[in-house]
């Protein structure tokens, strides 16, 4: 019997957000004295899977099958499925990111599992199989016991430290038989965002609000995140307004992210954008009104002008 996670690579390397949940299946395993099954989806070479071993897996289950490369959730489904049987598995991991809510409620449908989505922390077993989980856009959290003889989980990204130990994992091929339905959507082209942090993965990210006035001014938060190699985010307006790309907005109706370090720059600190960052580790808050509601979201805080300050911190940055 192995817990069973999905592993998500792109460009030939597996995710770090893949690795955290091989890590977080491990840790249930080892309480359950069970193992960790790896399944990874795709074409991926066998230098890259082996590095899966390092975070806890003793077995990882490929479907070759290049279309696999690409997300369809039907087929993934039917891939999960026929592995979690191959293994026994009682509980399956995935991310919480776009693959992982497209697939894991079909999959615990399918199995009449429970499902908790963005969890936080690690069944207390101590009380039956209770997860901790954010509710109401991060205002609350829930704890959640699931009941179910499958569970499926959704781990929240940039949850738990990654630490490396030895460990080698067997691959194995896993046969598949995809239904006719199973890939009823052709990716015709793909258009990935070149030369930048990915924002969903980033440790540091410097974000902007309308405070910055207009998008002539953004080289000042592009040169912070530079040389701090961070990822670049905004409030919505900002993305609404085409100063930046959708991808970039922040908040409920935006990405959700947890980085180590979230700069906010000329951001009031809304409810809607508070919604996607704060589970960030540490927030500072730069922000020319020392009443601006973020500041109380903030760990640390500098009151004062965006324009003036950044690139004063941004020499300040290269200096080190
Ligand atoms: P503003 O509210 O205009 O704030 C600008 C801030 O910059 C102010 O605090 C001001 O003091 C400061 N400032 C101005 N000049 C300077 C300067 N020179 N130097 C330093 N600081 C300066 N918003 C999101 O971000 N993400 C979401 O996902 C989202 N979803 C929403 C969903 C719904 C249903 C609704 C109703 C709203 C949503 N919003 C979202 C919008 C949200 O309510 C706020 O309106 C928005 O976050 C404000 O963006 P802002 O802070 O950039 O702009």
């Amino acid at each position: 019997m192995s817990v069973l996670v999905l592993v998500e690579h792109t460009e030939g390397d597996i995710k770090k957000k893949s690795f955290e949940a091989v890590q977080y299946a491990a840790e249930i395993a080892k309480a359950d004295g069970s193992g960790v099954a790896a399944l990874v989806l795709g074409a991926l070479s066998e230098d890259a899977i082996s590095a899966l071993g390092e975070y806890g897996a003793q077995k990882v289950l490929q479907v070759s099958d290049a279309r696999l490369n690409d997300l369809h959730a039907r087929a993934y489904t039917t891939a999960i499925l026929t592995a979690a049987q191959k293994e026994g598995s009682k509980v399956i991991i995935m991310m919480h990111d776009v693959n992982g809510r497209a697939v894991a409620p079909r999959v615990a449908v399918k199995l009449n599992a429970g499902l908790v989505s963005g969890a936080l922390s690690l069944p207390d077993k101590a009380k039956g199989f209770t997860i901790k989980k954010a509710v109401f856009s991060g205002k609350a959290f829930a704890y959640v016991n699931v009941t179910s003889d499958v569970k499926v989980i959704t781990l929240m990204p940039n949850t738990f430290q990654l630490s490396k130990a030895d460990g080698k994992a067997t691959i194995e091929q896993l046969q598949v038989s995809f239904g006719p339905k199973d890939f009823g959507v052709t990716v015709k082209e793909v258009n990935k965002v070149k030369g930048e942090v990915l924002l969903a993965e980033a440790e540091l990210v410097v974000s902007g609000g309308r405070g910055l006035k207009g998008p002539e001014n953004w080289g000042l938060i592009e040169d912070l995140a530079k040389e701090l190699g961070a990822a670049t985010a905004c409030s919505r307006p900002v993305a609404d307004a085409h100063w930046r790309p959708h991808h970039e907005h922040v908040g409920q109706t935006g990405g959700t992210i947890r980085p180590n370090l979230y700069i906010a720059v000329g951001i009031s600190g809304a409810i809607q954008h508070l919604a996607g960052v704060n589970g960030s580790k540490t927030i500072v808050v730069i922000n020319k009104d020392p009443e601006a509601p973020f500041f109380k979201a903030g760990n640390y805080g500098v009151v004062g002008d965006a324009l003036e300050i950044l690139p004063r911190l941004t020499a300040a940055v290269k200096k080190f």
